[in-house]
C-alpha cells in the first residue's frame, strides 16, 4: 500500500515537502515557550489548490496537522505536537490587489503584516492593525488569532477589518468567501468561523481587508492620574471631545512604569513626582494645526477638571517615541525578570482597577518576593499582568491563580493572544457550558476526524 508521504510526493511541488533533517528548527515551536517538537513532515504549499490536495490526503489517512503562520503566537497553538505534520503558509505570500477607491487590499495569508502596512502606505492608505511582531507575523495568523494591538480602540480587532477570506477545510474543501463588500447579508457570514478560531476549523489562505485613509498628523501625550476612577472617566471624556481620532489609551500602573525606568537606564522619568497611574494618549487627525489645538484643549480641560494631575504633550516625533518606549518596555523586562507569568486578560472596564488591586494583594500574600507589573490597552478592556518570583516552579501555579480569578470576575482568560494549548484547560472560566458544547459541535461538523490543530482551543 502506498504511504501518505508517497502520495503527497506525487502531488506536491518539489519545494513543498520536507522530511527529517531537512526540517529546520524554526518550525519546532512558536514564541509561546511551549515545548518545541519536530513535526513528522513539513509542508509549504504555494497555492490553494496544492494545499487542498494536501489536506484531502491527510484527511484520507487521518493524519493530524498543525497550521503555522509567522510563529509569533503566544498561546502555543502553532507549536507541533507528537506525530503532526506542520503546514506552513510562508510560500503563499504576496499582495494580489489594492483597490484605492474602495480602500481594500486582497492578499495571500502568508503575507507578513508589515508588508501590508508598507504597501498600504505607498498608496496613502493605512492598514489599521499593528503589533510588535509586525515583521514576522502573517496576516493569516492575525486573522486566525483575531489579533488586537495598539489601535483597537479606534478600528476594532482584526475581525472588524476582514471583508472576506478563502479557507481550506480539514478534508480539502475550498471555501471561497472573498467578499469585498461592506454590506452582504446573504445568509450566514462564514468568514467569522475562521476568524479567531486559531486554525481549528480551517486554514485561511487569502483575505480581503478594509483599509483606511492615512491620517496626516499624530499627537501623543503622557499623563499622570491620581486613581483608577479618573482613568475611566477620562476615557469617556476624551471619547466625547476627540471622537474617533482617539487611537491610543494605554495605561501603566506605577509598578510597571517604575520597573521599566529602572531597567532601561537610558530612559528618563519625564515627571518630577511619582503618581499611581501613567497614561499614554494618542490622537490622529487629518489637519496637523487644528488637530494639535484640539488635542491640547481636550487634555487641558481634564487637567482643570482634576482627572489628570500632570500632562506632557510630545512636541516632536522623538518625544512621542520616548513615551512609547516606556509603554513598550516589556520586551526589555522579559530579558531580566527570569520566569514570568505573562497574562493577557480582559475585564469589564469599571472592574479593572478593583481586580488589579485584589490580584496584587492575593499574589503577594501567597508568594514570597513576588513582583506584579500591570499595564494594558484599557480602552479595549485589556489588562496585561506580569508576575514573577524568579522561581520557574511558581509560574504554573501563578498562571492558574490568575485564570481562576478571571473566572471569579467574569472576565476573559485571553484578550488577544488566544487559547491555543496554554489556556485550553481554563476555557470554562470564560465560556459557558452551552458555548463550549456549540464550539465542539462546530468542530465535529467541520473537522469530523479531528486532524486540524487537534488538542488546541477546545
Ligand atoms: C513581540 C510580540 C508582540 C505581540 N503583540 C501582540 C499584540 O499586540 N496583539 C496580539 O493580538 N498579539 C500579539 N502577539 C501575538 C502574535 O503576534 C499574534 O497572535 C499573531 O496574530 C500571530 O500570527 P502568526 O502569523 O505569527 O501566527 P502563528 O504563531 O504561526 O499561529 C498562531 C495560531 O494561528 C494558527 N494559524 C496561523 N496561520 C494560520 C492560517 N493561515 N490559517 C489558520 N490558522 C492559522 C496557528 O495554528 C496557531 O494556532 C505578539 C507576539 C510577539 C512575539
Amino acid at each position: 500500500m502506498q504511504t501518505l508521504i508517497d502520495r503527497l510526493t506525487a502531488v506536491v511541488d518539489k519545494n513543498t515537502l520536507f522530511l527529517a533533517d531537512d526540517i529546520s528548527e524554526k518550525y519546532f515551536a512558536d514564541w509561546s515557550g511551549a515545548d518545541p517538537c519536530k513535526p513528522s513532515a513539513l509542508l509549504k504549499p504555494k497555492t490553494t489548490d496544492e494545499l487542498s490536495q494536501i489536506m484531502a490526503l491527510c484527511h484520507e489517512y487521518d493524519q493530524p496537522v498543525v497550521v503555522q503562520g509567522g510563529l509569533t503566537g503566544l498561546a502555543g497553538g502553532a507549536t507541533p505536537q507528537a506525530s503532526e505534520f506542520a503546514i506552513s503558509l510562508e510560500r503563499m505570500n504576496g499582495i494580489e490587489d489594492i483597490d484605492t477607491t474602495a480602500m481594500t487590499v486582497s492578499a495571500w495569508a502568508g503575507t507578513p503584516l508589515q508588508v501590508l502596512q508598507d504597501s498600504a502606505a505607498e498608496h496613502s492608505l493605512f492598514m489599521p492593525l499593528d503589533l510588535g511582531a509586525r515583521g514576522s507575523c502573517q496576516i493569516g495568523g492575525n486573522v486566525a488569532t483575531n489579533a488586537g494591538g495598539t489601535e483597537v480602540i479606534r478600528y476594532g480587532m482584526t475581525r472588524a477589518l476582514v471583508l472576506g477570506l478563502e479557507a481550506v477545510l480539514a478534508d480539502g474543501t475550498v471555501i471561497n468567501a472573498m467578499n469585498k463588500m461592506v454590506k452582504n447579508n446573504s445568509g450566514y457570514d462564514l468568514k467569522h468561523l475562521f476568524i479567531g478560531s486559531e486554525g481549528t476549523l480551517g486554514i485561511v489562505t487569502r483575505v480581503v481587508l478594509q483599509l483606511q485613509p492615512k491620517a496626516n498628523s499624530s499627537h501623543t501625550a503622557l499623563c499622570a492620574l491620581p486613581d483608577y476612577k479618573s482613568v475611566t472617566t477620562l476615557l469617556a471624556e476624551l471619547k466625547r471631545s476627540l471622537g474617533p481620532g482617539l487611537t491610543g489609551f494605554e495605561l501603566m500602573w506605577d509598578n510597571y512604569y517604575n520597573k521599566v525606568l529602572q531597567v532601561e537606564s537610558d530612559l528618563q522619568n519625564p515627571f518630577a513626582e511619582d503618581h499611581p497611574f501613567y497614561l499614554l494618549v494618542e490622537y490622529k487627525d487629518n489637519d496637523s494645526v487644528s488637530g494639535a489645538e484640539r488635542f491640547e484643549a481636550a487634555l487641558f480641560a481634564q487637567l482643570e477638571a482634576g482627572l489628570i494631575t500632570d500632562a506632557l504633550v510630545a512636541k516632536t516625533h522623538q518625544d512621542a517615541e520616548k513615551f512609547w518606549q516606556i509603554r513598550d518596555g516589556i520586551g526589555e523586562l522579559f530579558k531580566v525578570l527570569g520566569p514570568v507569568s505573562n497574562q493577557d486578560v480582559s475585564l469589564p472596564i469599571a472592574d479593572i482597577g478593583i481586580f488589579a488591586a485584589d490580584l496584587d494583594q492575593r499574589l503577594k500574600q501567597k508568594y514570597a518576593n513576588i513582583g506584579v507589573l500591570l499595564f494594558g490597552h484599557i480602552g479595549d478592556n485589556n489588562l496585561h499582568v506580569c508576575a514573577y518570583t524568579g522561581r520557574e516552579e511558581d509560574k504554573v501555579a501563578i498562571n492558574r491563580d490568575i485564570m481562576l480569578m478571571i473566572g471569579e470576575y467574569s472576565g476573559a482568560i485571553t484578550a488577544e493572544h488566544g487559547v491555543g494549548v496554554l489556556k485550553r484547560g481554563f476555557l470554562d472560566q470564560s465560556r459557558s457550558d452551552s458555548e463550549i458544547a456549540l464550539m465542539k459541535t462546530l468542530k465535529q461538523a467541520m473537522d469530523p476526524k479531528g486532524i486540524l490543530n487537534p488538542n488546541r482551543v477546545i
